[in-house]
């Protein structure tokens, strides 16, 4: 058993009372107490004998910590293996203040390494007190960072929660020493957890971290945040670099590490960048603006890095706060939603034959709103599909009324691509036409063509079902997409709808023009009619009338108008335009 006095403790200095029960004690009896109170904390309790240069530590840190004994006798040279490389000096340096009476408190966060060398964050915290012979006693504990949700034993990197503390001091006490913060988000990271396991996600956070910690130099804090976002901040102590270089230095890192590994895994990584005066803000405003330019750069397309545009924020913000609007007004029975309807008449003698239903929207707050803004909100929200339902169900009614004018009269419905795959158009639409009792011949539904994104068998199934139930469908905004033919088929589009861009176009410029009347003559040779939207001037009719449309839509025959209006200027009139 080695002598206690190698920790020389002394109970008449005026600090350490409480030492006194130590005193006189063996080292063996030291260590007994030591496990005893072990017992009833998570932290590892140690003992330094600065000035001996001896430690003792409690044995639960012998296990995690590659400590070969429970007294270490040689304790700088010994934590020069436990202690994380780059933190080292740093820990020296500060247990030399408290060895050389310059300091009384010892309190650092700082990394060790386990017994499987992985970087573990750890907070030391302890008390200098006078033992016998001038020695200087360092006593306290060891807590693991990890635990406390503050640093993260996977990556080896702190936590959120540091983040936030960290950064709350550092924009209270020198917020203009920030130059940047970057989060990291790993692109489809759910995706390979999904596919190669959980374990595979977590050696990929781990080649990340490892390969962000090599990218920015020892200055630069980084942190891991949910799953798989990190935070990197430039905190101004090193060499200034772009945030850009920063950001393609880890791009080429990780695609370097998949070559290496002959690309057995490939992942890439997107970025929102933060970078602006940081006086006066709050961590929570940092955590939302560099969500909002990280969630910008995966909605861009990922694998890229987009800087936080404070204007693209405030036109986001307005649209979440539509979206709060719309939501309330369609629980309150669709307040100020109304269907219009635009006249829409045969090319060959300008007779009225339908109307296309579209949606308006008034607000308190914000007024008319454009469809444009707001149907893509709807769209986004689901929304779409109940406020589909209320124009299918008032289009319907309306048509029903207005065949007593016009016998052959129907109504075209736009549809969303969002009814059409997470809703059951079909039975909304058979629905519809139970319950108003009106002949499916009436009714048009108008798809999109910019908004296909592919027809799998459910949706070929709907148009079939459709077809059979004598419902058409109308090919919209033809000409602002890939003037898809085949799509044209797909849908088995009883008319296709050329919009009024395309008309511009081809009013401009001869060769435009000798296009859309060769596609419209294609339509033709395939059995569809062709519509053409957007005619405002009578020259605009008269010349591309050469195209020979089918039937025309444009404001030169009649704006979009209430259903009241629109029967009164239309239909109770003359029944013809
Ligand atoms: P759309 O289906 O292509 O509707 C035609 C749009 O062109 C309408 O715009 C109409 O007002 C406009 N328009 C008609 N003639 C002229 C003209 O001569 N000149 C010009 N400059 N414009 C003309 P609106 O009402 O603003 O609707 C925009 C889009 O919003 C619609 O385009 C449609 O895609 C969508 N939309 C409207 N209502 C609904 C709806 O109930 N459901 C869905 N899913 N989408 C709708
Ligand atoms: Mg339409
Ligand atoms: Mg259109």
């Amino acid at each position: 058993m080695k002598p206690a006095s190698r920790l020389v403790l002394d109970c008449a200095g005026t600090k350490m009372k409480y030492l006194s029960a130590l005193q006189g004690m063996t080292l063996e009896q030291i260590r007994s107490v030591i496990e005893i109170m072990q017992q009833s904390s998570d932290a590892y309790l140690f003992i330094l004998d600065l000035t001996a240069d001896t430690y003792m530590l409690s044995e639960k840190a012998t296990k995690r910590f590659p400590f070969h004994s429970i007294v270490i006798e040689n304790c700088t040279e010994t934590l020069k293996s436990v202690v994380y490389t780059s933190d080292y000096e740093m820990v020296a340096a500060d247990l030399e203040k408290c060895r050389s009476g310059e300091k009384d408190s010892h309190e650092l966060e700082y990394r060790w390494l386990d017994r499987m060398n992985r970087v573990v964050w750890i907070s030391c915290k302890g008390t200098v007190v006078s033992g016998a012979e001038g020695h200087r006693l360092l006593i306290g504990a060891v807590s693991e960072l990890g635990t406390k949700a503050k640093a993260d034993n996977i990556t080896g990197l702190r936590r959120e929660a540091r983040f936030r503390l960290n950064m709350e001091s550092t924009l209270r006490d020198h917020p203009e020493s920030v130059r940047y913060l970057m989060r990291i988000g790993i692109d489809n990271f759910k995706e390979i957890n999904e596919k190669e396991g959980v374990e595979a996600g977590d050696e990929v956070l781990r080649e990340l971290a490892d390969c962000m910690i090599k990218t920015v130099d020892e200055s630069v804090d980084i942190y891991r945040l949910v799953a798989d976002e990190f935070m990197i901040v430039d905190t101004g102590k090193g060499r200034k670099r772009e945030p850009r270089a920063v950001y393609r230095q880890i791009q080429e890192t990780i695609a370097a590490m998949a070559r290496n590994k002959e690309y057995s895994r490939f992942y890439t990584v997107s970025a929102g960048v933060l970078e602006e005066d940081f006086a006066g803000r709050t961590v929570e405003e940092l955590m939302r603006f560099t969500e909002f330019a990280l969630n910008e750069a995966k909605r861009n397309g990922r694998n890229q890095m987009i800087m936080f545009d404070r204007a693209a924020y405030e036109v986001y913000l307005e649209r979440l706060d539509i979206r709060k609007s719309l939501r309330q007004d369609v629980s309150h029975d669709f307040r100020g939603f109304e269907v219009y309807y635009q006249p829409i008449v045969s090319a060959e003698d300008y007779r009225l034959i339908g109307a296309e239903a579209l949606l308006r929207w008034k607000n308190e707050k914000f007024g008319s709103v454009s469809p444009a803004l707001f149907i893509p909100i709807l769209e986004e929200s689901g929304l779409i599909i109940p406020v589909g339902q209320y124009v299918l169900w008032e289009a319907a009614k309306i048509c029903k009324k207005w065949k007593q004018y016009i016998p052959e009269f129907h109504v075209n419905v736009n549809l969303s691509y969002v009814q059409l795959y997470k809703s059951d158009m079909m039975r909304d639409v058979e629905r519809c036409i139970q319950e108003v009792g009106i002949d499916p011949e009436s009714l048009v539904l108008e798809l999109t063509e910019s908004g296909y994104i592919e027809t799998n068998d459910r949706i070929k199934e709907l148009f079939k079902d459709l077809k059979s139930r004598n419902i058409d469908l109308a090919l919209d905004d033809f000409g602002t997409g890939y003037s898809n033919m085949r799509y044209l088929k797909e849908i088995d589009a009883k008319t296709v709808k050329i919009d009024r861009t395309f008309v511009v176009q081809a009013l401009r410029n001869e060769y435009d023009f000798n296009i859309i009347s060769h596609i419209i003559d294609m339509v033709h040779s395939l059995g569809s009619a062709v519509c053409m939207e957007g005619i405002e001037e009578k020259e605009e009719l008269s010349k591309m009338m050469a195209t020979k449309p089918d039937m025309i839509q444009g404001y030169y025959f009649g704006k979009p108008t209430p259903a009241g209006q629109f029967e009164k200027d239309y239909l109770q009139a003359t029944g013809s335009l």
